[in-house]
């Protein structure tokens, strides 16, 4: 017997709305009890982020899109479609494999839209995906700009602290979740990791003790086996060394970098973090005269990036094939590899994705150009569909409730009655549909004007520079039926269909 089963992932943004797993899962329990449903599994991501594309990242989504594929399930009930995935891409990797399967998706928070089936629900599944990427994105605008003010404050906010710190955190007991203890105004978010001070203070004293020999070389790698002679800093790696060396915190100056910002604090919490006290601070500033004057490599200069560089997702898969020996093309990583060992074709998927678009949007437009008014039309009508039935049955439904609630009403007052729960049911019917009726109507707005919106002269007018968006990108490679690739400039596309 096939499956139910519950995918549940911990969300980003506690601040919005109550989306714990545990509220989500009890949501999930109670949709399909009410449908008289049983539940036979529940997939548990915890809190790992669904911005996270790589799949093996998030284990409990791994193993249930392989029981999907196994043929194991029977329906899914999530929370919104955020849950399986931030970026629209993913999601509709996801949302493809789940109906090539025929497995129900269910979404049981209030407000989501349900899945939309049918030819154009790709499009909209892509819609509604790329309006929770949107979110996505403002939730992370949000925690960025609620911890300016505590970063102002002198606590330490980005990232790990600093070398010989630790934060003042509490794990909760089943490990699950992390909660910052509440904190004293006042009193700072770090504290010391002892035997690490002693190493702080070593260093910065063999520094300053260091003979003018040594650092007239200016190699920085020989500087730092020199210091790391002494035993007490044999443990550090050249890269720590400098990030010691320079890290202000050590005289009580905070310095972090937040979403390209640079803000420097110096009051007394972030004094209270000193490990050098006023008499040593010369050593500091000495010590930092010294390691400017090396040369040292770049890669130890701790300029982590802070966006995580996510890999091109392919879109080209299956349709790819290599211009020199005519066999399918893999993505891997960060290339389409040849599928024939000895062939040395294996261009960026970038390159690749971004060329093969190019060319099928500028081919759409010269013969969407010469007639756009119907291209326009036809797209509306193609889309419109869906969001057009179900407003019609959703207006049904209604004039009969309507009706019903009329002549409820009027045998209430005939009736006197004090407590009518067939017409409280009733009206609260009429209030979920009348809910859900102007949902489509926006849907069926938003689509429309989505297509309004491809005003010809404009989209003519973009037609290389433009940057276009990753659901634009994969609505026009999905035409593609069969490309060949060698060379930028020798790419064939051989078989594309356009459906106009
Ligand atoms: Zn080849």
């Amino acid at each position: 017997m096939k499956k139910n089963v519950i995918y549940v992932r911990q969300s980003l943004g506690t601040d919005k709305q109550p989306h714990s797993i545990s509220m989500q899962r009890d949501m999930a329990l109670e949709y399909a009890e009410k449908r008289d449903w049983i539940i036979h599994d529940v997939y548990d991501e915890g809190n790992r982020s669904a911005r996270k594309t790589n799949l093996e990242e998030r284990p409990e989504l791994r193993r249930l899109l392989n029981d999907v594929e196994a043929g194991k399930i029977q329906r899914i009930l999530v929370f919104k479609r955020d849950r399986l995935a931030r970026k629209v891409q993913q999601y509709i990797e996801i949302y493809r494999l789940i109906k090539k399967h025929g497995v129900e998706l269910h979404f049981v928070a209030d407000n989501e839209p349900p899945p939309f089936e049918g030819a154009a629900s790709e499009f909209i599944e892509a819609i509604l995906a790329g309006i929770a990427e949107h979110e996505a994105n403002n939730i992370v605008q949000r925690l960025i700009y609620s911890k300016i003010p505590l970063i102002q404050k002198g606590l330490w906010q980005v990232g790990n602290p600093p070398y010989a710190y630790k934060s003042i955190k509490t794990k909760k007991k089943d490990g699950s979740d992390e909660e910052k203890t509440p904190l004293i105004e006042g009193e700072s978010n770090l504290k010391f990791d002892l035997d690490k001070v002693k190493t702080v203070k070593v260093l910065y004293y063999e520094v300053n003790a260091i003979s003018s020999y040594i650092l007239d070389k200016q190699d920085y790698n020989h500087f730092c086996k020199v210091l790391k002679e002494n035993e007490s800093l044999a443990c550090l790696s050249p890269k720590q060394i400098w990030e010691i060396i320079t890290q202000t915190l050590h005289i009580g100056k905070m310095v972090q970098k937040l979403d390209g910002e640079v803000y420097e604090v110096d009051n007394a919490v972030t004094q209270k973090n000193r490990i050098l006290n006023k008499e040593e601070e010369i050593l500091w500033y000495k010590a930092n005269e010294i390691i400017n004057k090396m040369n040292v490599p770049d890669s130890y200069k701790g300029t982590k990036k802070e966006e995580d560089e996510d890999l091109p997702s392919p879109k080209l898969e299956n349709v790819l094939y290599c211009g020199i020996c005519d066999q399918p093309m893999l993505a891997i990583s960060k290339v389409y590899k040849c599928k024939t060992k000895t062939c040395k074709n294996s261009p960026k998927i970038i390159t690749v994705d971004d060329e093969v678009t190019k060319r099928v949007w500028n081919d759409l437009l010269q013969r969407g150009g010469q007639h756009w008014e119907k291209v326009k039309e036809i797209l509306k009508t193609k889309y419109s569909k869906p969001f057009k039935a179900r407003i019609k049955h959703l207006n049904k439904e209604l004039l009969f409730l309507e009706k019903e609630i009329k002549e409820h009403f009027r045998k209430h007052l005939e009736l006197s009655l004090d407590n009518n729960p067939y017409l409280s049911h009733l009206v609260n019917r009429y209030k979920e549909t009348a809910k859900e009726h102007e949902m489509y109507e926006s849907l069926l707005f938003h689509v429309g004007h989505f297509i309004n919106n491809l005003d010809k002269q404009k989209t003519l007018g973009l037609i290389t520079e433009m940057q276009l968006t990753e659901i634009q990108k994969i609505n026009i490679l999905s035409l593609v039926k069969k490309v060949y690739f060698a060379k930028k400039k020798s790419a064939k596309l051989v078989c594309y269909e356009p459906e106009y």
